[in-house]
């Protein structure tokens, strides 16, 4: 294996040694397969290619400073791909399944995951698709999932900062009764557009407001969305879009410094109010905003006059990484050690 430079790898795809498979054919599951192809063989008809029966997940293995390798949450991974396998009627991967093959992927690469030094990590992405060959619009009788991993880069290369962010009006991810609460990639084909847009204009990425009324936030393309005001934790409540386990997990430690979380539809005019505000996911943890931009309204929210990330977001981001590399105690029992 050549040497890989992993602060500077990005979030891109490298192929690494072995995936593990585990496919579904006359009503369960097989055995949990191990392999060294990075390509699959597929039916030209496959309704995953046709019809979207597709689903996948996310989650990251890090080397910890006591030489440990850790999960975080894998639970919580495994028991949201089952709500998306009944949104989208696939047969659900039981929890001991997902579980098993999350453990056996990390082993089986273990040269892969990279030093904790170069904060680099191992991104783990199970993926679950209809293979059955048809035409017509039903749901697929066989299934293969599928989890792959690839090392990914730090984040925040300069250090944890801010960055603006804008609404758009003009498309919506997912309805109010769609698919915006289950990880399917149909609901990012329809944020490319956006996504595309926000970027050209210089942002980080797209805020989308809930589709049916315009009038509240609901989370920006990849990442839920947090304000904080009054030593009170908000996050929208809404049914497009994705539980995030990084904002479930954030509910709980704000709890646990002593905020108040308040789950609630956010008016975007409420905007103005926040003291600081963040996008999370795996991906960055906590994504701080400067501030978010609405051209039809011509306001600008700022949240970070002076660029920096405030004080709270940024114990929380310490809190919630300090746990996931096994630094802080972890009272919730939230990570799994794979590799002693
Ligand atoms: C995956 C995802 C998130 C973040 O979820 P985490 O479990 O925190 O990684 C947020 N929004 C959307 C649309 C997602 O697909």
């Amino acid at each position: 294996m050549k040497e890989i430079d992993w602060a500077n790898i990005g979030f891109g795809y490298i192929p690494t040694d072995y995936n593990v498979r585990c496919v579904w054919r006359d009503g369960k599951w097989g055995e949990i397969e191990v392999s060294s192809e990075t390509t699959i063989n597929l039916s030209i008809a496959a309704t995953c290619l046709h019809y979207g029966q597709e689903a996948f997940e996310g989650l990251k293995a890090y080397r910890c400073p006591d030489g440990k390798v850790r999960v975080f949450r894998m639970e919580e991974n495994a028991a949201r791909l089952q709500a998306t396998s009944r949104g989208i009627v696939m047969p659900e991967v039981p929890t001991e399944l997902f579980t098993e093959m999350v453990k056996r992927v990390v082993r089986l690469n273990e040269h892969f995951i990279p030093p904790y030094e170069s904060g680099a990590t191992l991104y783990l992405r199970p993926l679950l698709i209809g293979t059955t060959a048809q035409v017509g619009v039903h749901p697929a009788k066989d299934y293969l999932f599928i989890i792959f991993v690839t090392p990914v880069g730090p984040y925040f290369k300069g250090g944890f900062s801010t960055t603006p962010y804008v609404v758009t009006r003009d498309y919506d991810r997912s309805a109010p009764l769609g698919t915006g609460c289950y990880k399917v990639g149909g609901n990012y084909a329809a944020s490319l557009r956006a996504n595309t847009w926000a970027h050209e204009q210089g942002y980080s990425c797209e805020f989308y407001l809930d589709a049916k009324e315009k009038k509240y936030i609901d989370e920006c393309g990849a990442a839920n969305f947090f304000g904080i005001k009054d030593n009170t934790y908000v996050t929208p409540l809404s049914t497009s879009i994705l539980p995030s386990v990084t904002n479930k997990s954030l509910m709980q430690l704000a709890a646990d410094l002593g905020l108040k979380v308040e789950r609630r539809q956010i008016p975007i005019e409420e905007l103005e109010t926040f003291e600081e505000a963040g996008a999370c996911g795996t991906a960055a943890v906590i994504s701080p905003i400067e501030r978010i931009d609405d051209p039809e309204t011509g306001k600008s929210y700022v949240f970070a006059p002076d660029g920096k990330p405030g004080p709270i977001s940024t114990r929380l981001y310490q809190k919630l990484i300090n746990i996931q590399y096994g630094i802080e105690p972890d009272v919730h029992n939230w990570t799994t050690v794979v590799i002693e």
